[in-house]
């Protein structure tokens, strides 16, 4: 494993020019629970890009290539070393509203993409659950969204990028040329190189608004059972769970289903096309700021009200149900934890963990109950839980299966004691993931261990991943307290 920081690289050459000058910063995964103090640079051009590489190769040291910041662990992380910060590579240099291909700087966020595409009637293929993300931190984790089952990976919307490598190198890539390093670097996690430019596909819709659907899963088998009696009709499928739900009632939850709409099916619609009427609204009932309500959140996670505001909302589910099929704009339907701004200050200090896991089919019902009794008997009840369905992509280090992941949102105490049983109970955890011939989800990762890198992507394509990072990066300048952890 390579333990190289950056401790004695400070006042390098690049510290000197004031246009690309590292400045010390706290930088933390979106969970705040893990990262550190870190050297930061955020360059506004490929030719800033291309000095601090430069300047790292004379210095030496490593560099963690950073996005906005929204993964939960230390994807993008670099404890006491340098971070490069792409948010200010952030124009939409073209956009076709013919085709909806756009081709982006990678600090372009999925909030920007939209803004820009949705007045001619396109949106993202695929989104998170947040728009804050950006291009680059998309594509190298190659994330996914509740169509995942339908329309697979952001990378699959990807048409090509160019990619700089630590060399100075700039390389095109796409499905045709330099297809090697075009499937790797989408869902390499930022260890090939960094992305300059992403020339990306959206698709059409035909109103600005979704038909949406709440249906009551009594159970988790009920929860799975939904997922495949609608995968094949429906657009969006993503199913919220109560976690704290013991017995018969394990896994019970509220599924949502998403529907576009056809041509001409939802004509007022077309006017929530308009940018400003997709947002997501920054006052509750239009008075109360949400940026409020985040404390409110707090007391529940720290008065131990978790189980309770679980119970409310499962009960929630059955009106919901009974007011379904309602309209609702794809903002609203995608963004939901946007909708309160700080949410996860809920959990401060000792911040939150995501763990999800990538379950095959066969093996679902079973991995996924004995995992939510593991955390419920491990006292470490996950706060939210979240189901989705899944399929194969064609990225090297993808973390898609044939079959269903469960995100589980978990406190982590500032108590050493409490914190290690966690970071224990979820490498058990994994354990039984692993054996069922599971994957994991770096994006959401914070506890896995080194020995797990081969056995989440088999052995030929670690070999495989290896090697292309000794062709590109053979000096290991791009580095993040992930890529150390796991031993790349
Ligand atoms: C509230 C919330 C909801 C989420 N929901 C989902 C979801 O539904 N589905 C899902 O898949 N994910 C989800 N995520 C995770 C998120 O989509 C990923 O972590 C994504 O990679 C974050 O993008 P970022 O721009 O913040 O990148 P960062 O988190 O900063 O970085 C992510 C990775 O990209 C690399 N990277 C960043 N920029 C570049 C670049 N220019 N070139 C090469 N590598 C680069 C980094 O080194 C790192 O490995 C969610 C996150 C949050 C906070």
């Amino acid at each position: 494993m390579t333990t190289t920081t950056d401790r004695n690289t400070t006042g390098s050459a690049a510290s000197n020019n004031p246009a690309i000058s590292f400045q010390d910063e706290q930088v933390m995964g979106f969970g705040m629970s893990v990262g550190g103090p870190a050297k930061v640079v955020r360059p506004t051009s490929t030719e800033q890009l291309s000095e601090v590489f430069a300047q790292m190769r004379k210095g030496g040291g490593s560099v963690a290539l950073r996005g906005a910041g929204c993964s939960y662990g230390d994807a993008s992380t670099n404890n006491n070393g340098r971070v490069l910060d792409m948010t200010a590579m952030n124009r939409i240099l073209s956009f076709d509203p013919q085709t909806g291909v756009a081709m982006c700087e990678p600090g372009v966020t999925v909030r920007d993409l939209w803004r820009r595409s949705i007045g001619s009637g396109y949106w993202p293929r695929v989104v998170s659950g947040t728009m804050a993300v950006t291009m680059g931190g998309a594509a190298a984790m190659n994330i996914h969204g509740k169509n995942n089952y339908a329309l697979g990976s952001f990378g699959e919307g990807v048409r090509s990028f160019e990619l700089m490598t630590p060399s100075g190198e700039l390389v095109q890539c796409s499905r045709e040329k330099e297809p090697e390093l075009f499937h790797a670097a989408i869902s390499g996690f930022g260890m090939l190189g960094c992305f300059t430019k992403l020339e990306i596909q959206t698709k059409r819709v035909n109103s600005g608004r979704l038909r949406v659907s709440g249906i009551v899963a009594r159970d988790l088998e009920h929860n799975l059972e939904i997922l495949e009696e609608m995968c094949g009709d429906a657009d969006y499928l993503v199913s919220w769970l109560d976690l704290h739900a013991k017995g018969k009632s394990l896994g019970r939850g509220l599924m949502h289903r998403g529907d576009q709409m056809n041509p001409g099916e939802d004509p007022e619609g077309l006017r929530y096309c308009d940018p400003s009427l997709q947002d997501v609204p920054p006052n509750l009932f239009g008075v109360v700021p949400k940026s409020w309500l985040w404390p409110g959140m707090w007391c529940a996670v720290h008065m131990r009200q978790v189980a309770l505001v679980n119970w409310l909302k499962f009960k929630a589910g059955f009106r919901e149900e009974k007011h379904s099929p309602y309209l609702q704009t794809h903002g609203a339907f995608h963004f939901l934890l946007d909708y309160v701004p700080r949410w996860q200050w809920m959990t401060k200090p000792g911040g939150l963990i995501q763990f999800q896991p990538f379950v095959p089919k066969n093996e679902a019902a079973r991995v996924l109950r004995t995992l939510i009794e593991m955390c419920q008997k491990g006292g470490h009840a996950p706060y939210l839980g979240v189901l989705k369905k899944h399929k194969p992509d064609p990225f090297l280090m993808t973390h898609a299966v044939d079959g269903y992941s469960m995100a589980m949102d978990i406190p982590v105490s500032k108590n050493k004691n409490r914190r290690e049983s966690l970071w224990r109970l979820c490498q058990q955890m994994a354990e039984v993931v692993l054996d069922a011939g599971g994957r994991f989800y770096y994006a959401k990762d914070a506890v896995l261990l080194e020995s797990s890198f081969a056995r989440v992507h088999g052995e030929e394509t670690t070999k495989q991943f290896r090697a292309l990072k000794e062709k590109w990066d053979p000096e290991r300048m791009l580095q993040t307290d992930l890529s150390r952890r796991m031993g790349v």
